[in-house]
């Protein structure tokens, strides 16, 4: 046996799964396609949590920060600093292909620099998270250079033309920061308001950059087509076209399921919430367990770091109750 449990992922859900093991004595490996909490490392660059440091920690482990809301790069440090802490064992840019379930372990195999390795494991969990699957607007130009569904930072659209989709917390942050940043921003939302969801102490500041005019907004709108220098949008039975050298498609994200249906998981094709039991939150395949927003399926931001902490100590009691019978 390699491992006594194989933790797919490396982001906040996955530690907590890994930390608890390792109280435990039980020895784990994380495995994950990019580098520890690549989601976080992928956020925008200037980006506050909504949570404050407390809500975030780990392990019974203290985040300390000068600020009420603390950074991307103080939270990327601080999980960085768990790993060392507690001696955890992660093996980064391995992406796991499939997961097999022989008669009393589970052969798991991963690509790691072009080759195919092994891993074998007593139990495994999976903790991929969502951030790396955005839902696509599947639209002509959607995949040019100057199209992202990720926002990273404000400097290279200095005077230039930015059209922002989505009217929720990523796209009304990003619309702000671009605006400040001298970009002039247009928003495309479909609803007919920009309000639900978006954080309170956020929200005045967008509608209020919407009233004076100094970022236009298409209500109960939708883009249609991209083109190499503007965007057709749809407004009813209205169509304009406005220019455009950058576009953020901030419209969500959400749990790839493949690697679990392979597996085995069986997954609701309404709510796309993988079968599990609540309290241990083993999938139907025994030994099997599923950790942070995966288990929440299609309604995955229901689920967040100060809401998937817990997973770790309910998946690692149920194994070692187990292995005490
Ligand atoms: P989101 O909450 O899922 O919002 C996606 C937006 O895109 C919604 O307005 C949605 O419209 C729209 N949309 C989705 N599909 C669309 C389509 N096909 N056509 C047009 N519009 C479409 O995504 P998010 O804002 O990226 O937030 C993701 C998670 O990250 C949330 O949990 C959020 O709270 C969190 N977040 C945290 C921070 C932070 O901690 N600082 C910052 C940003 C986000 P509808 O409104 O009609 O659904």
């Amino acid at each position: 046996m390699d491992t006594t449990i194989a933790i797919v992922g490396a982001g906040p859900a996955a530690l907590s799964c890994a930390i608890a093991a390792k109280k435990e004595q039980i020895d784990s490996v994380m495995l994950d396609k990019g580098n520890l909490v690549n989601s976080i490392i992928n956020f925008p660059t200037n980006m506050t949590f909504f949570s404050t440091p407390d809500l975030l920690e780990i392990g019974g482990i203290p985040f300390t920060s000068t600020n009420f809301r603390p950074t991307r790069l103080e939270a990327v440090s601080y999980y960085q600093r768990l790993v060392r802490h507690f001696g955890l064992q992660f093996e980064p840019f391995c992406e796991v292909q499939s997961i097999i379930k022989e008669n009393s372990h589970f052969e798991i195999n991963f690509q790691r620099k072009g080759r195919t390795e092994h891993l074998r494991a007593k139990q495994v969990i999976i903790a991929t998270g969502f951030y790396d699957n955005p839902n696509r607007l599947n639209i002509p130009g959607e995949d040019m250079p100057h199209v992202s569904h990720y926002y990273r930072e404000p400097f290279q659209h200095f005077g230039q033309n930015v059209v922002v989709v989505g009217g929720k917390n990523s796209a009304v942050e990003a619309a702000l920061e671009l605006f400040r940043g001298g970009a002039r921003v247009t928003m495309v939302h479909r609803r007919e308001e920009i309000k639900e969801s978006v954080k309170y102490w956020i929200l005045p500041d967008i509608l209020n950059r919407i009233k004076e005019g100094n970022i236009k907004t298409y209500l109960r709108s939708t883009i249609t087509n991209i083109g190499r220098d503007s965007v057709a949008i749809h407004s009813g039975h209205e169509k304009t076209e406005i220019p455009a050298d950058a576009v953020y498609l901030l419209t969500g994200y959400h749990p790839d399921m493949r690697l679990l249906t392979q597996a085995g998981v069986s997954v609701d094709k309404q709510t796309q919430i993988p079968a599990h039991n609540a309290e241990t939150l083993e999938s139907n395949i025994p030994g099997l367990y599923l950790a942070g927003s995966i288990i929440a399926g299609r309604n995955a931001n229901r689920i967040f770091i100060e809401n998937s902490r817990e997973h770790g100590d309910l998946i690692v009691s149920d194994i070692k109750n187990r292995q005490n019978v």
